[in-house]
């Protein structure tokens, strides 16, 4: 199933295709999901206002980080009164993921609540949708994949119709992203590259996709955050974009599984959350074994993928892989480890390992116990 959004238009200055994009889908009535801070401040209003100015838009533009359920039902009643034909989503992953929601949901007979939480089933539906991502990382703009929190729960939803049919990356729009916001996010495609890699539902096509995301963000993150060039912005653009599109197919798998507390409960951003956890979890994939592998193709299958990663990463074993990761985070302001993020004691830790996915964690190449995964987290 290779499902990737059909038009993809990743270069400087894409944003200029719109107007013509609008005018290819016969649009009339676009409801623009736009974080306006990002809005304003990555420069796109500018190039955007004249192209929509003839347009009737309904601008969906109060909701909160991290998508609500509350936030998608506002924007699917406003969907419906605007009687909107196409949406377009401008920001980062939470405009990405509700533009996806909203458009998806707001055409369904169910309740967005019971669909959401899994009560009642996504009946298939077309979803004109036009991703315009501000920030490199979360390749949401490649995947079929959204997440909504409801009471405080989190729900991934994956569905044909959250795909976007098109996309428009352009890296003129991440310039202004201060460090720590271009770190985060740039760690979530490093992550995810790393992540894909090993997942037990990686195919071929996605380790190639994979691969070479990871090779553009170990050539680019830390450049990126820390004196940023034209040339560094849009090669994390496109290893978020080829990221995104390889978890597109594998899923991504124990570091993600357990961040989503971490982002919950801590209020870590998703990118830190998720690379806290990538050593520790590297090193225990590597002992993966007979009796533990989850991955049908077997344990030499996924030494091989641990060992393509240590590769990539330029090191010689695990231990000097986790080394560099290490280095890595400390370069661009990732908490090293989750003590350093004041996660330090077993209570925390067991909560923490209590709230994962059972099913997200069943992508991990090795089966993790609750019990082993606390013991390797309170010493890492
Ligand atoms: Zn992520």
């Amino acid at each position: 199933m290779a499902m990737i959004p059909s038009n993809v238009h990743l270069r400087e200055n894409a944003l200029q295709e719109v107007g013509r994009i609008l005018r290819r889908e016969r649009c009339r009535r676009p409801f623009f999901v736009v974080d306006q801070v990002a809005y304003s401040a990555s420069g796109g209003c500018d190039v955007l206002e004249p192209l929509l100015q003839d347009l009737c838009v309904s601008r969906f533009t109060d909701f909160e980080l991290n998508p609500k359920l509350a936030d998608v039902q506002r924007g699917i009643a406003q969907y419906n009164d605007h009687a909107a034909d196409f949406v377009i989503a401008l920001g980062g992953g939470t405009a990405m993921d509700l533009g996806k929601l909203i458009g998806a949901l707001a055409r369904q007979p169910n309740p967005a609540r019971e669909i959401v939480t899994g009560k009642a089933p996504l009946l298939p539906t077309e979803n004109r949708l036009l991703a315009i991502p501000t920030t490199a990382g979360t390749g949401s703009e490649a995947t079929h994949f959204a997440v909504v929190y409801v009471d405080h729960q989190k729900f991934s939803l994956a569905d044909e119709s959250l795909l976007p049919n098109e996309a428009i990356i352009d890296p003129t729009l991440t310039h202004s992203l201060p460090p720590p916001i271009t770190a985060a996010t740039g760690l979530d495609a490093f992550c995810q590259a790393i992540e894909s890699i090993w997942a037990a539902g990686a195919s071929e096509d996605s380790v190639r996709d994979a691969t070479e995301s990871l090779r553009h963000s170990l050539a680019h993150l830390v450049n990126g955050v820390r004196s940023p060039t034209p040339e560094s912005r849009l090669a994390m653009c496109r290893a978020s974009y080829l990221a995104g599109r390889a978890i597109n197919v594998s899923k991504t798998t124990a570091p993600h599984a357990l961040s989503y507390a971490l982002t919950s409960d801590y209020g870590i951003p998703h990118g830190f959350a998720v690379a806290m956890t990538l050593g520790p979890m590297l090193l225990f994939n590597s002992q993966v074994s007979e009796s533990d592998c989850a991955d049908p193709r077997g344990v030499q299958h996924v030494r091989k993928r641990i060992d393509l990663i240590v590769e990539l990463l330029g090191a010689h074993d695990v231990e000097h892989a986790r080394e560099i990761i290490a280095r890595i985070l400390a370069e661009i302001g990732c908490p090293a480890n989750l003590s350093a993020a004041g996660i330090n004691d077993i209570a925390k830790i067991q909560r923490l390992v209590g709230s994962v996915n059972a099913q997200r964690m069943s992508n991990n190449p090795r089966t993790a116990s609750p019990d082993s995964l606390v013991e390797l987290l309170c010493g890492s």
